[in-house]
C-alpha cells in the first residue's frame, strides 16, 4: 500500500513540474529580449556581431575601451569586416594577427553548438583578452573585451623580482655547500666535526632544492612551448642521477636497470628535475634506510621508468591527492618528515608539458612505486624490455 502511494505522489509531482516547464516555455518564446539591450546591460566590455545581418552592437563599456566601435548596420559582410580590420589598425594591432583572427571568427560563425573561444592580441600599448562566445539562434557572436594590459605587466614584474630573488638565494647557498664540502674532506679524523659538517651540507643543498623548487614553480609556466626539447640517450642521464646520490646517502642503496640503448626526446634539464623530485621523495620517505630502484622498462610499446622505494609508503586515502598544490600526507609516519608539497606537482606539470603520464602506487607502511609514461612520441628507439635479474 505504501510502496503504491509513494508512486502515485510522485507521479502526481512530476505532472505538475512538467505543466509548470510547459508554461515557462511558452512563456519564454513570448518574451524575446533584443540583443541591443542585453549588450547595453552587459557589466563588461561587450560587442555583438549578428553575422545575418551584418549588424554590429557594442556597449558603453566597450566604446570607453574603444571609442572607434559604435553600433551599426554594415551593408554586407565584407563591409563588416573591412571596418574591424581597418579600426584594428588604426589603433595599433598587427594587421596579419588580426586577420588571422577575424578569419578564424568567420570560420567558425557556421559552428553547429553554441561554443566558446578566447584569444590575446596587443592593440598598441595594450594588451586585450577577446572571449568569443559563438551562437546558433541567432547566428552571431557576443565578444567580452578586457585589458589585461595591467595583469601581464604585473606578472612580467613578478617574473624579474623572482628571477633575482633566485640568483640570490643560490649564489650564497653554492658557497655554504662548497666549504661545507670542503671542511668534511679535512676533517675526516675528527669525527664528531666531520658529522656536523656532514649534516650543514646535506640542510645547505636541502634549502637549496627547496629554493629551487619553490622559485621554479612560481616562476616558470611548464607549456610546451617553454620546452627546450632535444635527443639524448637515457641511460647515461639516469647514471649521472644515481652517482649524485651515492655520496650524499649511505644508508640507501640505489639500483638501476636500463637498457643502454633507450634515446628520449625530451628536455634535459626538466626531466633531471622530475627525476631529482621523485628520488628526493624516495630518499626522504625512508628514514631508515633500503634499495631505491630505478627502472626503465617497455610496456606495450611505451617506455616506462619507475622509481621504487621500501620507505613508509601513502595510505590508500591520500594517493589521489598526492599530485596537488602544497599536498601533504598527515599521517604518523609523514608528520616528522618536512617539505613544502610542491615536488610532485612540479612533476606532474613537467610530465604533461611533455605529454607523458605519472602515476603513484602505494602500500602504506611498505613502499611507494613512481611510473613516468614516456608516451611514444618522445622516444625515438627502444630496444626490447631488459631482463630485470641480470642487472640486480
Ligand atoms: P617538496 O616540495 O619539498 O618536494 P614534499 O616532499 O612534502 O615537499 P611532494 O614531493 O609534492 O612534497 O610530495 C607530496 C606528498 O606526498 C609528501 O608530502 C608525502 O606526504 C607524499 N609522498 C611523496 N613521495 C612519497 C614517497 N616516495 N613515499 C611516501 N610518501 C610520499
Ligand atoms: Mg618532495
Amino acid at each position: 500500500m505504501k510502496r503504491k502511494a509513494y508512486f502515485s505522489a510522485r507521479r502526481r509531482h512530476g505532472h505538475s513540474n512538467l505543466q509548470r516547464s510547459h508554461r515557462n516555455i511558452r512563456h519564454s518564446t513570448v518574451r524575446t529580449i533584443p540583443i541591443a539591450s542585453i549588450v547595453n546591460e552587459a557589466q563588461d566590455a561587450v560587442c555583438y556581431i549578428d553575422f545575418t545581418c551584418h549588424h554590429l552592437y557594442s556597449n558603453d563599456h566597450l566604446r570607453e575601451l574603444c571609442p572607434s566601435m559604435p553600433t551599426r548596420r554594415f551593408s554586407s559582410m565584407e563591409a563588416l569586416s573591412a571596418f574591424f580590420l581597418e579600426k584594428f589598425e588604426q589603433n595599433g594591432a598587427d594587421l596579419d594577427v588580426v586577420k588571422l583572427l577575424w578569419q578564424e571568427l568567420l570560420d567558425k560563425r557556421f559552428t553547429e553548438r553554441p561554443q566558446m573561444d578566447a584569444r590575446r592580441i596587443q592593440v598598441g600599448e595594450r594588451i586585450l583578452q577577446l572571449i568569443f562566445n559563438f551562437m546558433t539562434t541567432p547566428r552571431g557572436v557576443f565578444i567580452m573585451w578586457r585589458d589585461d594590459t595591467e595583469a601581464i605587466r604585473f606578472e612580467e614584474q613578478k617574473d624579474a623580482f623572482l628571477a633575482e630573488l633566485s640568483h640570490d638565494f643560490r649564489t650564497p647557498l653554492t658557497a655554504i655547500t662548497g666549504y661545507a664540502e670542503l671542511l668534511t674532506y679535512r676533517h675526516t679524523d675528527d669525527e664528531k666535526t666531520h658529522a656536523m659538517l656532514k649534516l650543514v651540507k646535506q640542510e645547505a643543498e636541502r634549502l637549496e632544492r627547496l629554493v629551487d623548487n619553490f622559485l621554479d614553480y612560481q616562476r616558470v609556466s611548464y607549456s610546451e612551448e617553454l620546452l627546450n626539447r632535444e635527443t639524448f640517450e637515457l641511460k647515461p642521464v639516469l647514471e649521472t642521477i644515481v652517482a649524485s646520490y651515492d655520496t650524499t646517502s649511505m644508508q640507501h642503496r640505489i639500483v638501476l636497470t636500463a637498457n643502454d640503448d633507450v634515446t628520449l626526446n625530451a628536455d634535459q634539464d626538466k626531466l633531471l628535475q622530475l627525476i631529482h623530485n621523485l628520488m628526493g621523495n624516495a630518499i626522504k620517505y625512508s628514514p631508515d634506510g633500503g634499495t631505491i630502484k630505478i627502472h626503465v622498462t617497455d610496456e606495450d610499446g611505451t617506455l616506462v621508468l619507475s622509481v621504487t622505494d621500501s620507505g613508509i609508503g601513502i595510505p590508500e586515502e591520500a594517493l589521489p591527492h598526492i599530485f596537488d598544490e602544497y599536498y601533504r600526507v598527515d599521517s604518523d609516519a609523514h608528520r616528522p618528515i618536512k617539505g613544502t608539497g610542491l615536488g610532485l606537482r612540479i612533476c606532474k606539470r613537467i610530465a604533461e608539458a611533455h605529454g607523458w603520464a605519472i602515476q603513484a602506487d602505494s602500500v602504506y607502511g611498505e613502499g611507494t612505486t613512481f611510473s613516468i609514461y614516456f608516451y611514444p612520441a618522445s622516444v625515438t628507439e627502444t630496444l626490447p624490455p631488459p631482463e630485470r635479474e641480470v642487472y640486480e
